[in-house]
This record gives C-alpha cells, structure tokens and sequence, in this order.
C-alpha cells in the first residue's frame, strides 16, 4: 500500500493547459503576433479537428511569431502564464513520496523552461525546442519526436511509455488533443478539457479533474490511505490516430 504504492508509481504532467492555466503558445502568437488572436485559434482549431498534423500547426505558429523577440516572449509568458490552483500542492507530495515526476510537453522549451525556474521547480522537461537562427528565423525541432511518425512533434506516447527504463507504472496527467498519445498508453490517466472528452468516447479508464486538488486527492490515498492502486491497464482498443501510441499500446 503507502510505501509501495509510491514506489511502484511515476508521473507526467502536461504543461499547457494542464501545469498552467493557458496553453502558452497560444497566448504568445496572440500577443505577439500581426491579426493573431484570429490566427492562433484558426490554427488550434484546424490542428483539433484533424485538418493539419501537430508539426504542421507548430510550423504556422512559430512562423507567426517575430524572430527576433525571442527573450521578450519568454519574460512575457513567464509574466502571463498562471500555474493551475493546487500545482503548487500536487508536486509538494509527489516530492514528499520521491515519485519521479517530469513535464511532457508538446510546447516549447523556450518557455517552460523560464516558467519553471521563476516558480522554483526543478524536473526534467521532454518538450519540442524553438532556437534563433541569425539572422532572423526561428527553427523548430522535436528531440523526442519519434523516427517515423510524421504526425506528432514530441511523440508522448514514446516518452511516457519508454524514456525511462524501469518497470514503474506511469500516471499521466493532460488536458489535449495530443495529450491522447500519451493516454492511450499510460497506466493511470488524469483528464481534462479535450483529453477528458477523448477518453470518455474511447473508453479510457481515466480520472477527471479541473483544478488539481482531486488529482492530489487521490494520489494522497494511494500514497498515504489504504486504496489499492487500479488494476493494470488493458491496453489494446486503441482509436489514437498516431501509429506509434498504437504500436505502442498493442506491444
Ligand atoms: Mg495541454
Ligand atoms: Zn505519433
């Protein structure tokens, strides 16, 4: 129970719209951006309704924004972007209990990165990564993108499933359309928005939350009470569009 359940456990968070209110990205083309109020939403809609791939919606957004401000967009966004309530609480007990816990993103690292060191936390972050290429371009690129799959930027599916190799079963926490990658294969899924809905409609065993307080609920009565953690997930009725979660799930 307590001890072992800890133990046996790792977790992932998403950023966006998951860790912190806003999905960053978003607000950034919005602010910084010609007519972008308009554009980040036609984008975010199109990437939702299956129109455009995520590495298609990254590249018109990242070709929005000005090349040249980037450091200015980050103190922005390190300023406008509000952790979700009881953030602060979640990642205090999952401290407390040493369960290993990382961000995964399909964000950019030259946000979270600022975000996380203003509040004071430290975790390993699996995200795409934006850098300035003089003169004047910005240039995209995904280190945990997957080798053949062309749909995702960061493939969460793989990262959750495999970039550490112990037998901890993983806990996964979104709120996306991507974030279902990562629900498809993950052990324990915590839901919101869009990932919610997504999993409602496939049948994903999944915890629903909108502020983080039953989220740390529950991990506090596995942690610290005497509920047994759920049995192992059946993986295999996988509808995920991306082949990867799919191989994944099926293995
Ligand atoms: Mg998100
Ligand atoms: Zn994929």
């Amino acid at each position: 129970m307590s001890l072992s359940s800890a133990k046996a456990l790792r977790m992932w968070v998403d950023f966006d719209g998951t860790l912190v209110e806003p999905n960053v990205a978003i607000i950034l083309v919005e602010e910084f951006a010609r007519d972008g109020k308009r554009l980040a939403h036609q984008v975010d809609e199109e990437l939702h309704s299956g129109k455009i791939t995520l590495r298609e919606a990254w590249e018109r957004q990242v070709a929005l924004l000005p090349a040249d401000r980037m450091a200015e967009m980050a103190s922005w966004a390190v300023a406008n972007t509000p952790f979700r309530s009881g953030a602060k609480e979640l990642l205090a007990l999952l401290k407390k209990h040493e369960v290993p816990t990382s961000i995964v993103s399909g964000g950019l690292d030259f946000y979270i990165g600022p975000i996380l060191q203003r509040a004071g936390i430290d975790l390993p972050v699996y995200s795409d990564a934006l850098t300035f290429r003089p003169p004047s371009s910005l240039v995209l690129s995904h280190p945990f993108g997957h080798a053949t799959c062309r749909l995702c930027g960061i493939c969460k599916a793989q990262t959750v499933r495999d970039a550490y190799p112990d037998d901890r079963r993983s806990i996964f926490a979104g709120d996306g359309s991507t974030d279902k990658y990562a629900a498809e294969v993950a052990d324990i899924v915590f839901a919101r928005r869009r990932l919610k809905t997504y999993c409602e409609e496939s049948g994903i065993p999944h915890y629903p939350f909108e502020d983080f307080a039953p989220v740390t609920e529950q991990l506090r009565a596995w942690f610290e009470g005497d509920e047994p953690l759920p049995a192992p997930r059946q993986l295999g009725l996988v509808r995920s569009p991306c082949p990867i979660s799919r191989a994944l799930a099926e293995a």
